[in-house]
């Protein structure tokens, strides 16, 4: 096999039909796919991420009625949310059906399920005729992938398969919401806002996914150390008088005002949309040498706005 691994979307079908894993796209962040009906092809996903078994899977399918498929027990408020948001970047957690292996859910009774926008990942789903399970196609605790490039760099000697589909629109992973408590509880904030949410099925608890030093995590998987870049990145406000190291970059939001120069802007206009989009893209342009430090402009917590600060807070170095 050469490398990188690219693969078309009939190929790539093939290739996850028959046990292999393979990157492909879509509309949140670059997955890396897998039979999530077949333990050997989770297995490789794992090893190939080097993530640790604790931390469960999303499976993700190509039509509604395949929900049925993979979880039981469904609240009246889940199909709700599917017929509204989905396709798109909204996974809802949901019993799981016996078919679906311990390895997908780290051994919970539940499954995390996705019905993915781009076409490309539909049409892959839908040829593989199988549910795939697909975290993102990047090496455990780092920057996820929003290119097939991204996906080159740090998984291409590792995989089947990369299927190419251009850049992610979203950008961010998707909205994580969870059934198992009377009051549905957001694990994840992603595109679909607690607001959007809420104006469908009403009231919807967001929990913190960011934990303080010493806490419990709140759910599998949401880690207080992800998404980071190599060159340390720090969000938040500077300590009064702290010297920032030579060759420090500011990732900018807006027209913030501060005296080191942008190096680059998430978006000028201060768009959380365009702003989602660029965020990895831009975390990956900025984690080169001769940089020391990337220090990013605070972004309004409302909206679109939560997931961001969510995925930079966990980028973020903890203390100076
Ligand atoms: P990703 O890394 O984008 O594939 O996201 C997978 C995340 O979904 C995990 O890290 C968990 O936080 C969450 N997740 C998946 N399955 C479950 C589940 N059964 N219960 C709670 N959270 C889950
Ligand atoms: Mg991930």
């Amino acid at each position: 096999m050469s490398y990188p691994p690219w693969t078309s979307v009939s190929e790539a079908a093939a290739l996850l039909a028959s046990g292999h894993i393979v990157a492909i796209p879509t509309e949140t962040v670059y997955g890396l796919a897998g039979n999530a009906l077949d333990p050997l092809a989770l297995a490789k996903i794992f090893a190939a991420k080097g993530r640790p078994v604790f931390d469960p899977l999303i499976v993700h399918i190509a039509d509604i009625n395949s929900l049925d498929n993979v979880a039981q027990d469904i609240p009246e408020a889940a199909y709700t949310l599917a017929r509204t948001f989905w396709p798109g970047p909204l996974t809802m957690v949901l019993p799981k059906k016996p078919c679906i292996p311990d390895l997908a859910t780290s051994g919970l009774s539940t499954v995390a399920v996705r019905l993915p926008q781009h076409p490309i990942a539909q049409d892959i789903i839908r040829q593989a005729e199988v549910p795939l399970a697909a975290p993102s196609a990047n090496l455990f605790k780092h920057v996820s992938p929003t290119t097939a490039e991204h996906v080159a760099d740090q998984l291409g000697s590792k995989i089947d398969g990369i299927v190419d589909g251009g850049p992610c629109s979203v950008g961010v992973e998707s909205t994580i919401i969870s059934f198992q408590n009377e009051i549905p509880v957001i694990l994840r904030p992603g595109a679909i806002t607690p607001l959007m949410i809420e104006s469908v099925i009403g009231k919807v608890i967001l929990k913190n996914s960011t934990s303080n030093p010493g806490e419990a995590m709140l759910s599998p998987g949401t880690m207080d150390t992800h998404y980071q870049p190599h060159i340390p990145l720090y969000y938040g406000d500077l300590p009064k008088g702290y010297v920032l190291p030579s060759n420090t970059v500011r990732l900018a939001f807006g027209n913030t005002v501060s005296n080191i120069p942008a190096s680059l802007n998430l978006s000028e206009t201060g768009n959380l949309t365009e702003a989602t989009a660029n965020l990895y893209a831009f975390m990956h342009k900025l984690d080169v040498e001769p940089n020391r430090f990337i220090l990013v402009d605070p972004i309004p917590n409302e909206g679109l706005g939560i997931a961001l600060n969510d995925r930079l807070k966990r980028a973020s170095i903890k203390r100076l």
